[in-house]
């Protein structure tokens, strides 16, 4: 199971050097073959959640309230975003240099939340460990490409980019530890991490991903962006058969 998690999470930690890729694409159409990267990661992520994680922990039936503890996540994880944006950025030529390490801050507890729960999920099994891996894993492609545009145009040189965007990945292997650590001295206690972990799960799609969507009111591009949706969705749908 241990190995499993580990190569996991390294294969997802590489996915943050892949924005380098990206440089020499053309602008247009790096953002619509994002926006559809993002519509299926939405779906994974929200399929992942609802037809993995949460019906898993019902099952299991360790404890009984798993949605206060899903709520429970989703308001962490305001609360959490809303500290890391307290150290705001006051209006100077520093602006977007700051805005990166902003970011930087932003992405390392969002890495670590997905190693949280990638071990969580890992210690139910490796089925749910592995359905949980290519949500991870989807959603990462977009959002580290996007990491790794924000910290260029922050002034970061392509090294230095590459290197900070690397670091704040490996924070998902702290994240995982942090869930080993716990499941070894507190009994009971996975379902409830992974609950709450599918809370910030539900609130990134909801507030990260999706807004992303909006961007683009085009009709048939909307509609595309549904289409990708529902592929994620019915990913993970497919995997529960397998
Ligand atoms: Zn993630
Ligand atoms: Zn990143």
């Amino acid at each position: 199971m241990l190995i499993e998690l580990f190569i996991a999470i390294l294969i997802i930690s590489l996915v943050s050097l892949l924005g380098v890729f990206t440089l020499s694409i053309n602008r247009k159409r790096l953002d619509n073959s994002l926006d559809l990267l993002v519509s299926l990661s939405v779906g994974a992520l929200l399929g992942g959640v609802f037809l993995h994680l949460i019906p898993e922990l019902v099952e299991e039936g360790v404890f009984s309230d798993v949605s206060i503890f899903v709520l429970g996540g989703i308001l962490l994880f305001f609360v959490l975003e809303k500290f890391v944006f307290w150290h705001h950025c006051h209006k100077s030529e520093h602006e977007h240099l700051c805005f990166s390490y902003m970011n930087l801050v932003g992405d390392g507890l969002h890495n670590l939340l997905d190693g949280v729960l990638l071990a969580g999920a890992f210690l139910i099994n490796v089925q749910v460990g592995f359905a949980t891996a290519i949500a991870v894993l989807l959603h990462e492609i977009p959002q580290e490409i996007g990491d790794f545009g924000v910290l260029m145009k922050g002034g970061f040189s392509r090294k230095k980019a590459l290197l900070a965007n690397f670091a704040t990945a490996l924070t998902a292997f702290i994240g995982a530890i942090i869930a080993l650590v716990f499941n070894a001295f507190v009994i009971g206690v996975v379902p409830i991490i992974v609950a709450i972990a599918a809370g910030g799960f539900i609130y990134i799609a909801g507030t990260d991903l999706i807004p992303e969507l909006h961007k683009n009111p085009n009709a048939k591009e909307s509609l595309l962006q549904l289409v990708f949706i529902l592929i994620g969705v019915g990913a993970m749908g497919v995997l529960l058969f397998l």
